[in-house]
């Protein structure tokens, strides 16, 4: 996303082309290269960032974007690990986001890449077909329709995308609906807005009531926009720039309707994504000045909840945790400290630190859809790396995580039950026992084979 746009050069178009004093900043160290996840896999050089910043500046220079051009982009995860230990402080993931919507708009995909994203990008931004998605699933897991499909291996005809999708979803439990305004528990510090997430609300809506009950018991009025869609982010990520920012302006006008000094996020891809709304409507002279203003007062929930004095009581819980940074929470938002500020503030809670965790978990938005091998590859990796830690619990803040690491673990034969962090702070403020919490995730998980 470029903040002003250059005119158009070599194989690339205004506007969104990838700015060539940005590229410049790249001095070739190769310091990026060993927390490059596809540099990691593949070895190659245009599979790292110094290599793929190469590819851009050869098509601002005319080189054509070809096929092996865009693979390589494509396999880029968006993780933005470089950017972390890139000691030039190159902004790459301006530059992919930029080279993404060059690639969209004039690289033609093979038909059926083309249909696995319109099946995709018709679903998953969409709340509301998310809903009838996800009650779909709950009756395929329930009915014993899914472990009659695991163990007859019915799927292994269908398209591999759809066997990826099928192979992470989330056990489906109940989801209450949760009201558009919650006074807080106590006496009122201040309100602020939650975003529910398109994936969060939809498969994991335990962590939205979670987010609620501890806030409230923070001192927050909580609003929940009933009318809230999605906030771009999966479009952003694979270079749908111009549909990223039509969602982006109708969260805003949401949001804006309501009064609040932070909104609140507990997705780490939609809140790196809404942080970054200034710099994706710069150009749009309605919405800028709004945007940027947006984009200040989002807060991923452990960031913000390590901001404050907190004022809930925690009740000792006796668990190890292992915990996974999410890329887009760890390197693109830069919220390490604060949720494990927050874990290791719950006494008794044991945090162990996963091997290799600035490499990315392979689930980055949809890319373990699109790209499968890749992202197995690395998921068993980093399943591999969080069963060593021998914990009791993955904490995660990322739907997407939650769903690649879990299902990864299980494919390893090392089960693990997933939590959110807020889902873990929830229990300790509710009192729950660490017994009672251990087993409640054991009948939630259940057997992925229909147990
Ligand atoms: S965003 Fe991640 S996968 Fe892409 S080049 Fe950077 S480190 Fe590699
Ligand atoms: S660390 Fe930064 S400057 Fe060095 S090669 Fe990687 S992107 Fe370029």
């Amino acid at each position: 996303m470029s903040s002003q746009p250059i005119t158009s050069s070599g194989s690339f178009a205004s506007p969104d082309t990838p700015r060539r004093d940005l590229l410049d900043e790249c001095v070739h160290c190769g310091f990026c290269l060993p927390s490059c996840p596809t540099f990691v896999l593949y070895g190659e050089e245009m599979d790292s960032p110094r290599g793929r910043i190469y590819l851009m500046r050869a098509a601002l220079d005319g080189a054509p974007i070809n096929e092996e051009m865009v693979t390589h982009f494509d396999r880029c995860l968006g993780c933005m690990s470089c950017e972390t230990a890139c000691p030039s402080g190159v902004h790459y993931g301006e530059l992919i986001e930029a080279t993404r919507a060059q690639v969209e708009r004039s690289y033609r995909r093979p038909l059926s890449t083309r249909l696995q994203r319109w099946i995709v990008f018709s679903l998953f931004p969409y709340p509301k077909r998310l809903a009838v998605a996800r009650r779909f699933l709950r009756l395929y897991q329930q009915s014993g329709l899914e472990r009659l499909v695991r163990t007859t291996r019915l799927l292994s005809m269908a398209p591999k995308f759809l066997q990826t999708m099928e192979s992470i979803a989330p056990r489906i439990g109940p989801r209450e609906s949760i009201a558009e305004f919650l006074p807080s528990l106590t006496e009122t510090r201040g309100t602020v807005a939650l975003l529910v997430g398109c994936v969060q609300g939809s498969f994991f809506p335990q962590v939205n009531e979670a987010t609620v009950r501890v806030l409230r018991s923070e001192g927050f009025d909580v609003v929940v926009p009933t009318d809230q869609g999605c906030c771009g982010a999966l479009s952003a990520h694979v270079g749908r720039l111009d549909e990223a920012r039509e969602f982006a302006r109708r969260l805003i006008d949401t949001f804006e309707a309501h009064e609040v000094e932070a909104v609140i996020v507990n997705s780490a891809g939609c809140g790196s994504t809404m942080k970054e709304y200034g710099e994706m409507l710069s150009g749009d002279r309605d919405y800028a000045d709004r945007a940027r203003a947006f984009g200040d007062r989002t807060r991923d929930i452990a960031e913000f909840l390590a901001g404050i004095e907190p004022i809930a009581p925690r009740h000792p819980l006796e668990i190890t945790v292992a915990y996974h940074d999410a890329c887009h929470l760890g390197h693109a938002q830069r919220v390490k400290q604060q949720p494990r500020q927050l874990l290791s503030a719950i006494a008794g809670i044991t945090v162990r630190e996963i091997s290799e965790g600035e490499i990315c978990c392979g689930s980055a938005g949809v890319y373990n859809i699109f790209e499968g091998l890749a992202a197995a590859q690395l998921g068993d990796r980093k399943a591999g790396n969080v069963a060593s830690t021998a914990a009791q619990l993955l904490i995660a803040a990322n739907p997407g995580c939650t769903m690649q690491i879990a299902s990864a673990l299980e494919r390893l034969g090392t089960p693990m039950p997933t939590l959110h962090t807020i889902e873990l702070l929830d229990a300790s403020i509710q009192g729950e026992s660490s017994e009672d919490l251990l087993e409640r995730l054991t009948r939630r998980d259940g057997s992925r084979t229909g147990g």
